[in-house]
């Protein structure tokens, strides 16, 4: 286990994250799925990562923004 700045990820092999625990969901979700949710296509986001009122900016400061 290995955190990035407060997150927490697992790395694969090379040390990239494999998993990242998402703080706006608060559980592990798959990097591809973070990806996808950095897009700027809101609609596109499912509503689960967006229950938090503030969940723009917490993705935002996120220290797993393009990584
Ligand atoms: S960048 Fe956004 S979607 Fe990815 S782990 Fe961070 S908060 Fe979650």
């Amino acid at each position: 286990m290995a955190y990035n700045g407060d997150v927490e990820y697992i790395p694969d092999e090379n040390g990239i994250a494999e998993k990242v625990k998402c703080p706006l969901v608060d559980d592990w979700i798959e990097d591809i799925d973070c990806m996808e949710n950095q897009e700027v296509i809101e609609s596109a986001i499912p509503a689960k990562y967006k229950r938090k009122p503030n969940w723009k900016d917490i993705c935002k400061k996120c220290p797993f923004r393009d990584y």
